[in-house]
């Protein structure tokens, strides 16, 4: 039986992944900032809900010891994530960029992550098979968004981008560190979620498939690397 917390799982990309997972038999611990509406996504879909805010060490390590009580964990889908917004709700240019936006932004994406990371690798050293998935996007490709003809090139914001290659970085590191683990960046595509005003141009069950796809490879499988639903982008 493989067990796997999903970060953010309460709504959107992240709920998405974790009824797909569900539905292939995994144990899914649906990790909630809010415990009422984490709880009432798990009710929804079967699932076991924990509570846990990737900004609070104590919440981060609350839920590790809950999930390390209650038999541990194989696979860890480090979904959450915020794109802050300005007051008219754009993204902030670099003209408008503030220190406390781009503190903000790497707070939760980055630095979230991290916590995460590193209070469940105990768990994820005593998996047999242990898989990490960090929801990255697009934009975090610097070949893409130096590429006037890519997707996303003409996207302005600064700290959201730069938080999501952070993001690539940190995963190539814990790739190469913790070689027995198969631990990817995923880019789920444009997709209709809050995060975007759902103005995204694809479905969540879209969007979710390279995250359900890489949340279940096996020990042979790549690791280190970014993926699309396409294969592999470059960084
Ligand atoms: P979403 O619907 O806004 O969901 C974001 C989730 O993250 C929510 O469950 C939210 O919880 C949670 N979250 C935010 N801050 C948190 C914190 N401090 N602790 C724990 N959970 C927190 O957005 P989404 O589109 O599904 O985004 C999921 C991931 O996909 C993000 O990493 C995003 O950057 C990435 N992504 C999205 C797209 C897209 O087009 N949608 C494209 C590329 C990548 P609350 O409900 O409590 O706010």
């Amino acid at each position: 039986m493989t067990t796997t917390l999903i970060t953010g799982a309460n709504k959107g990309l992240g709920f998405e992944t974790a009824r797909q997972l569900v539905g292939a038999g995994h144990t899914v611990y649906v990790a909630s900032r809010d415990a009422g509406r984490g709880r009432l996504a798990a009710e929804r879909l079967g699932a076991r809900a924990v509570a846990l805010d990737v900004t609070d060490d104590a919440s981060v390590a609350a839920a590790a010891r809950a999930v390390e009580a209650d038999g541990g964990l194989d696979v860890l889908v480090n979904n959450a994530g915020i794109q802050v917004e300005m007051e008219d709700g754009r993204v902030a240019g670099a003209a408008e960029l503030t220190a406390e936006m781009m503190r903000r932004t790497f707070e939760t994406n980055v630095v979230g992550m991290v916590r995460v990371l590193h209070a469940f690798l105990p768990l994820l050293r005593r998996s047999g098979a242990p898989v990490v998935v960090n929801v990255s996007s697009g934009l975090a490709s610097l070949s893409r968004m130096t590429d006037p003809g890519m997707v996303g090139h003409a996207y302005p914001g600064v700290a959201y981008p730069a938080s999501k290659a952070a993001v690539n970085m940190v995963t190539v590191q814990y790739a190469k560190a913790f070689p027995q683990m198969r631990i990817n960046a995923v880019e789920p595509g444009f997709t209709r979620t809050d995060l975007n005003g759902n103005t995204g141009l694809q479905t969540v069950e879209q969007g979710a498939e390279i995250i359900v796809r890489m949340a279940q490879v096996g020990p042979d499988g790549p690791t280190g690397g970014y993926f699309d639903a396409e294969g592999p982008l470059a960084w």
